[in-house]
């Protein structure tokens, strides 16, 4: 059975301290998690959450990096800086870093061949807009940002990417891809990996869902066939909300072996 990853993207929300809280009243509740659990913060609480959530089963993620090596590029943070404060994964290519910040599919290919190479966990995000949705061009934009964003990605560091198929118009809307939406765009997404890869390299693969995630809507579309868990934005910013999402993806083994 393959690992389920439960990620959390604070975003711009959160000081320092209140992440500190959070770590503190999350552990306890996701300490029985069987899903990897990752809370991607800002980078100002990188090192703070990683100290936080020492002796406990929660990693730490950085929200975007630069994929250039160290040198002149005021206000940017690269994969050696997010690894040197403790960070063990990387959202890449969000949705709000394409829109806001112009970031192109081969800018999103360089940062994940540097978090890959430098030891972290790439979170690669796709996902069509509305316009896409509407334009029956949702095939073409996933075919166009796998096969650029992966370019070069060779198969034995595919098992250190999760890709999050997040539609853009389902993030921050309140409107979530309905079961059949999602379960289909995870079958496109692994039909492509088929193709550039194989099947057993496609099949190893983590193909996680993201946008207007909560605890309610979770239950169904944790039951999807072949989702291997979600990735959170505003739900995950209370700690009792996220730990149900998390403990959603609990596998029945780990359930098993608690009830004896
Ligand atoms: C996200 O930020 O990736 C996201 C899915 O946000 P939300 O859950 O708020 O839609």
């Amino acid at each position: 059975m393959s690992k389920k990853y439960v990620i959390a993207n604070f975003k711009m929300n959160k000081l320092d301290s209140e992440i500190v809280d959070y770590v503190n009243s999350l552990k306890p509740l996701v300490k029985d998690a069987t899903s990897e659990v990752i809370l991607s913060v800002p980078f100002v609480s990188i090192k703070t959450a990683v100290e936080s959530a020492q002796n406990s089963n929660i990693l730490i993620a950085g929200q975007t990096l630069n994929e250039n090596d160290f040198g002149a590029y005021t206000g940017e943070v690269n994969a050696e800086m997010l690894c040197s404060v403790g960070a063990s994964a990387v959202l890449v290519g969000h949705s709000e870093r394409r829109s806001h910040f112009k970031e192109t599919d081969k800018e999103v290919n360089k940062k994940i061949m540097k978090s890959l190479r430098s030891g972290l966990v790439s979170i690669l995000c796709i996902g069509e807009t509305l316009f896409d949705k509407k334009n029956n061009l949702t095939q073409n934009v996933l075919q166009k940002q796998i096969t650029e964003c992966l370019n070069s990605i060779y198969a034995n560091e595919l098992s250190h990417i999760v890709i999050a198929y997040e539609p853009v118009w389902a993030i921050g809307t309140g409107i979530t891809a309905s079961c059949d939406e999602i379960e289909k765009a995870i079958t496109t997404i692994r039909t492509m990996l088929v193709n550039l890869y194989d099947e057993k390299i496609a099949q190893a693969v983590n193909i996680v869902y993201g946008g207007s995630i909560n605890e309610k809507n979770i239950k169904e579309i944790a039951k999807i066939k072949g989702i291997d868990g979600v990735l959170v934005g505003g739900a995950s910013l209370d700690p009792t909300s996220f730990s149900k999402i998390v403990m959603e993806f609990n596998t029945k083994e780990k359930k098993t072996k608690k009830a004896k």
